[in-house]
């Protein structure tokens, strides 16, 4: 087995540079079970970060799917297959009537760019509006329309068809506090007149309906149902990237636009779809669907393959048989309650926000001007991990302890990470 210092040197010299490590002193996990993962001296840490592996690292009922349909047979969509019609019936049972037609594919990205290809071809139009500081994909067509990266470092900035509303933030954003609604939803209106001014169609409006790399941040109310109402009346489609969100995570309800009491056109989901296999997939409505089909086959090489689809549709068995999504909400509530707590005794805690196993926790340097303090969340959760426990930081200015885990997470797993982050954030305020 190679040693850390040997692993790293490979990595320098035959993996891309771009690549990034977590941790000041990165992990060698060679082992995952459950909510826990295993370092190669055999210390156990508590994941409560990884949004992907869904219902556990490693869940047998998941590998012993994967490895049975391997054995059996691997294809792909070009032949009669009972395990891909099955899959896209139960998942389509999950979404609100109409909703009915799925495309599978393997990435949250490729989900994404296929989305709004099709709306692309629905409206006869690129004009898209986004959220600032989301992200949705690393393929071209979603840095264009993610200004997470395009504004970030090394970012050329957006292109002239993407119209940016800014983060609808009412904690630390441009609008603030219960109204903040009106001003954001004021710039959806104007985004839509500013392209009907070019004399252009609206295309689609991609969001999240809880905004992950923007920082855990929940909507301000009515705000997304409000602008799907405007981007729908000026003939645009509603795209939810459901890719870190879905599948129960948000407790009181399987999806995450359902949380907000909207319906998209268009779903898009991946990550923890198959629990780290590779899959994810783009639903719409016939309508939409048959519009796309203008003769130009759409083939996917691995989408929608037989194992892919044996491992998805057990990961949905699983979040029912094991009752994950009420879990979600149970042990959800349950922390972010805790976290409150912690908030009222700590003033660097600015704020504490999220639905069911999705939780942000903004950090601040104080309460007047709301500085974000960036470099004490990169502190705490280096701490963390030094606890055993692997968090991680995101938002524009990286100051929200980003809390996702595996929705098998306990009560007494919640424990342990407030616990741990109360006394980090004691001992750091001593200094
Ligand atoms: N959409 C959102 C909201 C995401 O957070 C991500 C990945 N973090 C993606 C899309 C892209 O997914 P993938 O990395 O599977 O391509």
């Amino acid at each position: 087995m190679l040693d850390e210092n040997s692993i790293r040197s490979f990595r320098e010299k035959h993996l891309s540079p771009s690549l990034s490590l977590s941790y000041v002193e990165p992990l060698h996990i060679i082992r995952g079970g459950g909510q826990y993962l295993y370092e190669a001296n055999g210390k156990q840490y508590l994941d409560a970060v990884n949004n992907i592996q869904h219902v556990g690292h490693c869940h047998p009922k998941v590998v012993e799917a994967a490895h049975r349909q391997y054995k059996r047979l691997n294809t792909n969509t070009r032949y009669l297959d009972e395990s891909i019609v099955n899959y896209a019936k139960a998942l389509t049972d999950k979404l609100p009537p109409g909703l009915d037609v799925c495309f599978f594919t393997n990435s949250g990205s490729e989900a994404n760019d296929l989305a709004l290809r099709i709306a692309r071809h629905f409206t006869q139009s690129k004009e898209t509006i986004v959220l600032d500081g989301a992200y949705h994909g690393n393929l071209s067509s979603l840095i264009e329309i993610s200004p997470y990266k395009h504004g970030g470092p090394g970012g050329e900035g957006a292109p002239n068809f993407v119209n940016t509303i800014s983060m609808p933030d009412s904690y630390r954003g441009k609008y603030r506090g219960e109204k903040s609604t009106i001003g954001y939803v004021q710039e959806v209106v104007e985004a839509i007149e500013k392209i009907h001014q070019k004399n252009k169609r609206v295309s689609a409006f991609i969001t999240e309906a809880l905004m992950g790399c923007g920082g855990q941040l929940v909507l301000p109310e009515g705000f997304l149902k409000q602008s799907f109402e405007l981007v729908r009346n000026a003939g645009g489609l509603c795209i939810s990237d459901e890719v870190q969100i879905g599948f129960g995570r948000m407790g009181n309800h399987f999806w995450g636009f359902q949380t907000e009491d909207v319906i998209p056109d268009i779903v898009t989901m991946g990550k923890s779809m198959g629990n780290g296999h590779p899959l994810s997939a783009v639903v719409t409505t016939k309508k939409i669907a048959d519009n796309f089909n203008n003769g130009m086959e759409y083939f996917n090489s691995f989408g929608g393959n037989p194992v892919s689809c044996a491992v998805g549709q057990t990961v949905l068995d699983v979040i029912e048989e094991e009752n994950l999504q009420n879990n979600a909400l149970d042990v959800g509530t349950y922390l972010l309650d805790q976290l409150k707590v912690l908030k009222s005794k700590h003033e660097i805690i600015g704020d504490v926000q999220g639905r069911g196993l999705f939780i942000g926790v903004e950090l601040i340097r104080d309460l007047e001007s709301l500085t974000p303090a960036t470099e004490e969340a990169n502190t705490i959760v280096n701490q963390m991990k030094d606890s055993g426990i692997l968090i991680s930081s995101d938002g524009p200015d990286h100051n929200v302890l980003k809390i996702k885990p595996p929705i098998i997470f306990t009560r007494e797993n919640a424990d342990t990470l407030v616990v741990n982050l109360a006394a980090i954030i004691n001992e750091l305020s001593k200094d």
